[in-house]
């Protein structure tokens, strides 16, 4: 089965990430996408504002109505890890996430047959070779990329780490092609979307809530009643 794993902090949850999500999972066949909140982003400057709880909370309901879209706590703090007895209470909550770590973790539980494939957004997508392993990243599993206007296919080639990254004469005549299709190179497998341009984020969102303006247009119902109920981002 192809199986989609999707990090994010997920701040809230909105109908972007899931619309990267459905526009994945048709142009590569994911039997399953794994929608994981991560505890403590190592890539962002600033800290989730909702607790880890809430935040997998919302990306549970937002989840529900498709079959195949699981809330995964593969990032959960260890105090929530049902059964842990090795987690140790409180400091584990500090500990940063490093998707190399999950993806791993994830593969665990996976078949042989099965493939993995990393979805992302190429705002994430342009730091990736400052992450941890970033070559082993791309060793462990294949990557969906939602592009944006503006973002051409030399700049995903250009974003990959060094190993990997072509030379710049190479990618030249790329400059000019939007990001979309498949780019295969020596060890690498990037599936690119170019159907995915919705301009939410989390941000504008929390932004929105505390001034009192509606959200219903960014977040699923679901997901703007908890807010509401939980009083969160006020
Ligand atoms: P914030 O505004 O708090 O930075 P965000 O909206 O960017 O949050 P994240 O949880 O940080 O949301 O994003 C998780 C992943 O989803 C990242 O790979 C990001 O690039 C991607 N993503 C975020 N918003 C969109 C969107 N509107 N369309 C497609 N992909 C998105």
């Amino acid at each position: 089965m192809n199986i989609g794993l999707f990090g994010g902090t997920f701040d809230p949850i909105h109908k972007g990430h899931l619309a990267l999500a459905a526009a994945a999972q048709e142009r590569c066949e994911l039997g399953r996408v794994y929608f994981v909140p991560t505890n403590v982003p190592p890539h962002k400057a600033a800290q989730p504002v909702a607790s880890y709880v809430h935040r997998y909370a919302m990306t549970t309901l937002a989840t529900q109505a498709e079959k195949s879209f699981v809330a995964s706590l593969l990032e959960a703090p260890g105090e929530f890890i049902l059964h842990d007895k090795k987690s140790a209470k409180g400091s584990v909550a500090s500990v940063p996430n490093y998707s190399i770590d999950t993806i791993r973790k994830l593969k665990q539980s996976l078949k042989k047959i099965d493939r993995l494939l990393f979805l992302i957004g190429i705002d994430a997508f342009k730091d990736i070779a400052k992450w941890r392993e970033p070559e082993s990243l791309f060793s462990e599993c294949e990557f969906i990329i939602a592009s944006r206007p503006g973002f051409s296919l030399a700049d995903v080639a250009g974003a990959l780490p060094e190993k990997f990254r072509p030379r710049a004469e190479v990618t030249k005549p790329f400059a000019k092609q939007p990001a979309s299709g498949d780019l295969v190179l020596s060890g690498v497998a990037l599936h690119l979307l170019d159907n995915v341009n919705q301009k939410i984020s989390a941000t504008e969102i929390r932004n929105a809530v505390r001034a009192k303006r509606p959200i219903k247009r960014f977040v699923p119902e679901s997901v703007e009643e908890y807010i509401k109920k939980e009083g969160l981002y006020v």
